[in-house]
């Protein structure tokens, strides 16, 4: 009996180096070996995060001059808690179908009800969360390229005979130094009648040392045997930001104050210091304001201050300047960080948000906008003061939009857009508000096809009943000097909105906006214009080495791959 127990033994050691030998010969198996493992480590990591998440899906019919256009849509806002899979936490009110928090979407029309769950959006996150490795998946090579700034490696992958459902089938890039996948494109296989899976185009970005966020996912269906007669297409953007918590600013602006608490504060009572009850009053009101746009960065819904907001208020000064406004305490400007359109006052702090910047096509179009919430801030509409109490800040996440309500009466509005052309008429854009009056018209058109990109969940919907003064848009007999051009005006079809996404370049670590900075398009064809559309997300990747911070959390994944480096190269 032992003897031959021994014999066992022997053999089943002899047989692994040769199994192992075979599969390290090839430099295919070891570079997938990396792969594999690295994915593992970047959804371990993952978990340790709970990013905002928003979905924007547009439903799309076919039309004779444009290709597609949108008709209806459908918006979620929530904060995915990865520690979970892919648990959501809605932020938004859901939809008339009320029901359970995770049917949010609701009916898609009257013909049919199907709902998209906003959990599998969020899934397109991850290939693969059970199985990805090389007895589920065939790996082949492709070729090498770059993403931006990022070489990869390219492979298809395509999931084994007889490995399940809901396997991954389509193309990975893995970036060349640790192997991380930074995009992935195609479906989640073996759909059935009551269980679909979209096609995908999954993007991840680099924000430091071994760190790659899921952060831009691209879906489209565009031929879906739904239900066998009735077609489904639909176009959606989902994007991922807020995964660098507030508690590690809200750190850092304190061991700053440590180290500025060392330098003595100068003593000013030789000026006058005490504070009057106007003062006071004004005081009040800011520190009502502060407080709710500190509550709001941290939540992840508004961008910390940075260049858009750079943008915004020297636009705002335009107006200013030219209005002889001089208001005080000083108009900020900062930007909410979601895709629809809207905008609204927090007291002197005028906001908007992405999707709007994102969607305006030129800089006085934007003054329209601007010199709206400006006069609502001339006009002493007000903050509710109740904000300057901080016991009326310490609320639950989720009850936020519920909670904070921006909006104004019918009769502010109104005065509002009196104001506003009254504004426009003295600043440097009355000349040019053709492209304003063209972008309002096309708001008012397009509104019953994208009611959910145009209503508000923090402040207004953007004044699309604003009417612009006569003399505020000249009309096409007199040809703007802009081009100067003599002859008849040209521009049979301008650009009057841009898709979303046009503008706005968003870090997902840690909120950062910036201006993209794209090559211009040449001529752009009728079909190309996709005003308020969604697009396909193409990023041009970068790799981040001064984020320390980042690196920082991220020690686990490091050490991951430092395994996996170790590993590699043996023969
Ligand atoms: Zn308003």
């Amino acid at each position: 009996m032992r003897i031959l127990k021994t014999v066992l033994v022997v053999l089943a050691l002899s047989a692994l180096p040769l199994r192992a030998a075979a599969q390290q010969n090839s430099p295919l198996d070891q570079m997938v070996d990396r792969i594999i493992i690295q994915e593992q480590a970047e959804m371990n990591s993952l978990r340790a995060f709970s990013p905002m998440v928003e979905t924007y899906i547009q439903n799309l019919k076919g039309d004779k001059d444009l290709g597609v256009v949108p008709v209806g849509d459908k918006y979620f806002l929530g904060r995915a808690i990865l520690a979970k899979g892919v648990e959501l936490e809605p932020l938004t009110e859901g939809d008339n179908s009320g029901g359970v928090r995770k049917r949010i979407f609701g009916g898609l029309g009257s013909m049919f009800s199907m709902e998209y769950l906003p959990r599998g959006f969020l899934q397109m996150i991850y290939l693969d969360t059970n199985g990805f490795d090389k007895s589920h998946y065939k790996f082949d090579y492709v070729r090498r390229e770059f993403l931006g700034e990022v070489r990869t490696l390219v492979f298809d992958v395509t999931p084994l005979p007889k490995t399940g459902k809901g396997r991954f089938v389509g193309r990975i890039w893995v970036e060349d130094q640790d192997f991380h996948i930074v995009r992935f494109n195609g479906a989640y296989s073996g759909g059935s009648r009551t269980n679909y899976y979209f096609h995908f185009d999954s993007w991840r970005v680099n924000s430091g040392p071994n760190l790659w966020l899921p952060a831009f996912i691209y879906s489209e269906e565009s031929d879906l045997n739904y239900a066998v007669a009735k077609r489904l297409s639909f176009k959606a953007q989902t994007r991922l930001w807020g995964y660098n918590t507030s508690a590690s600013a809200q750190e850092q602006e304190l061991s700053k104050i440590l180290i500025e608490s060392q330098t003595p504060v100068k003593d000013q009572s030789s000026t006058a210091n005490d504070i009057n009850p106007i003062m006071a009053q004004r005081n009040w009101y800011r520190q009502a304001e502060d407080n709710v746009v500190d509550r709001l960065e941290r939540i992840g819904l508004l961008a910390p201050q940075g260049e858009v907001d750079k943008v915004l208020e020297t636009v705002v000064n335009n107006l200013e300047v030219t209005n002889n406004l001089d208001v005080q305490p000083e108009i900020r400007c900062r930007v909410l960080l979601t895709s629809t359109l809207e905008s609204f006052t927090i007291g002197h702090t005028i906001v908007f948000s992405r999707g709007l910047i994102d969607v305006l096509p030129d800089e006085a179009s934007l003054a329209t906008m601007v010199a709206h919430e400006v006069s609502h801030v001339v006009l002493g509409h007000r903050i509710d003061s109740q904000y300057a109490f901080f016991d009326r800040l310490m609320f639950d996440e989720k009850d936020t939009f519920r909670h904070f309500s921006f909006s104004r009466t019918q009769a502010e509005e109104e005065a509002a857009n009196t104001k506003t052309n009254e504004l426009l008429m003295n600043s440097p854009y009355k000349d040019q508000l053709t492209t304003a009056k063209l972008f309002l018209d096309a708001l008012q058109s397009r509104q019953k096809d994208i009611p959910n990109l145009i209503s508000p969940h923090l402040g207004v919907r953007v004044p699309v009943n604003l009417a612009l003064a006569a003399s505020a848009a000249p009309s096409s007999q007199n040809p703007t000097e802009s081009n100067g051009a003599a002859g008849p005006a040209k521009v049979p079809s301008q650009i009057v909105a841009l898709p979303l996404g046009g503008r706005i370049k968003m870090d997902p670590w840690g909120d950062k906006l910036e201006m993209l900075k794209s090559k211009p398009t040449g001529t752009v064809a009728e079909h190309e214009k996709m005003p308020f559309e969604v697009t396909p997300f193409m990023v041009y990747l970068t790799r981040e080495t001064s984020n320390t911070d980042a690196s920082a959390v991220h020690g686990a994944i490091s050490a991951d791959s430092k395994t996996v480096a170790d590993k590699g190269p043996q023969q």
